[in-house]
């Protein structure tokens, strides 16, 4: 249903660690990359980073030669002066080579290590969350808990894995267990998000690993809303965990607002403006689909699911429509996915290439001293350009913004201090002159 590019697997080609490719001329023989076989020397930025947390290698910083390393073997990282650094996995297919998982000299990467990491991830969400309010949440963080290319998120008595690597595929059952063990879900579901070495794009849907299947509408709850939710669904389950700060935020500011949602999916933000004693509420999506689970959204919090103005159109055919007619809102969200499926004159948009644009548009049905909110979890935009984005469509559009709340990631989320590429959520709110 949505497309939006959040998982924690991809490289940012913008950010990190990720050295200038082609290093002068071969490497002398003392920075050589592979020492012995299961040895790598890393360069000494490099090694510093890993040794501050970042988790990642890329291939670029390796050099020329290629390690044969099958994927997923353990690899031991040393310094120009051999001295350890870490230990990591190796990805054959990914331009991230190694996947660091310790710089801890006694631990050995395993069945044992995954157990631990899994405990110590839902241990951290107990003390960090309340389970009893909060059904729909992150439990594992891939790199920021430990465990590389693996994102777990609950769904009440459901789990949803998603693979981010071919190298962590010999861990699944370890996960899977300890998950078992854990938290006696009554079912686990597999999305795997990588393309597979042979070649072929990944597998549609999310498919059941253990435990029986869940019903196609799950209802979970998050604060005072409930949410119809499908964790087999090929990509997402209908609720963003990662945007719920957002949510609350928009909540919080729509009382008497009339509240524009764009690209609105499953109503969640529609639902959270209502609840918030918005004055009136318009969503706009390109699925009739989405709408549908809106309504029932809706419906399942006691609202009359006709009350918002669902609308199944392309936002930019509907803001030109609404300028036409001089229609206007307090507030207009923008959330849209990486690529917007509708074309405009043959060509995608693009939010890394096109947010301007689309924040121009936006403020054009916005009313002299109303809120923008805008959100972006593309990886390849930056929080700079994102901003910049805004500046820029503010001129377009002959005003001005000011930043007047940011959101972030929620605690489920958490980020390593030198990760810049775990930070993908942009999210602010600003007033327009
Ligand atoms: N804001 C939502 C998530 C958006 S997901 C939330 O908070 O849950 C992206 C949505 O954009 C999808 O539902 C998709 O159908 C919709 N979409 C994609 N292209 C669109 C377009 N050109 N116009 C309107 N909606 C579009």
């Amino acid at each position: 249903m949505s497309t939006r590019d959040r998982g924690p697997g991809g490289p940012n080609r913008a950010g990190g660690h990720r050295r200038k490719s082609g290093r002068p001329g071969k490497p002398a023989r003392s920075s050589r990359p592979i020492v012995r076989r299961g040895t790598v020397r890393l360069p000494a930025d490099v090694a510093q980073q890993v040794r501050l947390g970042h988790p990642w290698v890329y291939r670029d910083a390796l050099g020329a030669r290629p390690l044969r390393e099958a994927s997923g073997a353990p690899l031991e990282l040393v310094d120009s002066d051999g001295e350890f650094v870490g230990r990591g996995i190796f990805d054959s297919a990914s331009p991230v080579a190694i996947r660091v998982m310790t710089r801890l000299r006694d631990e050995r990467i395993g069945p044992d290590l995954i157990g631990q990491r899994v405990e110590a991830a839902i241990a951290l969400r107990r003390r960090l969350l309340d389970w009893d309010t909060l059904d729909a949440m992150r439990l594992i963080n891939a790199d920021a808990d430990g465990l590389p290319g693996i994102a777990v998120e609950r769904y009440g008595d459901y789990l949803m894995v998603q693979l981010y690597s071919e190298a962590i595929m010999g861990f699944r059952q370890a996960l899977f267990d300890k998950l078992e063990e854990a938290l006696s879900p009554a079912g686990i579901y597999e999305q795997r998000r990588f393309r597979p070495l042979s070649g072929q794009a990944p597998k549609g849907g999310a498919e059941l690993v253990r435990g029986k299947a869940a019903p196609v509408e799950l209802e979970v709850r998050e604060g005072d809303l409930k949410f119809w939710v499908d964790v087999s669904a090929p990509l997402a389950t209908g609720l963003f965990a990662d945007l719920r700060e957002g949510r609350r935020a928009i909540g919080r500011w729509a009382k008497g607002r009339r509240v524009l949602n764009l690209f609105s999916y499953t109503g969640a933000i529609t639902l959270y403006a209502a609840q918030g004693g918005a004055s009136e509420v318009t969503a706009v999506d390109v699925a009739a689909k989405a709408h549908a689970r809106a309504r029932r959204n809706f419906a399942l919090n006691g609202f009359a699911p006709e009350t918002p103005e669902h609308i199944v159109g392309d936002t930019f055919k509907v803001l030109a429509r609404f300028r036409e007619h001089k229609r206007q809102f307090d507030m207009v969200v923008l959330d849209p996915p990486a690529f917007a499926s509708a074309s405009r004159g043959g060509r995608p948009w693009s939010a890394q290439r096109d947010y301007a644009e689309l924040v121009a548009a936006a403020l054009d049905v916005l009313a002299p001293g109303g809120l923008l909110a805008a959100a972006s979890s593309t990886r390849k935009l930056s929080l700079e350009d994102f901003e910049a984005s805004l500046a820029e469509g503010a001129t377009r559009a002959h005003t001005s913004l000011r930043i007047v709340e940011r959101c972030s990631l929620p605690p489920d989320f958490p980020t390593l201090p030198v990760f810049s590429e775990g930070n993908y959520l942009k999210f602010l709110i600003a007033i327009r002159d």
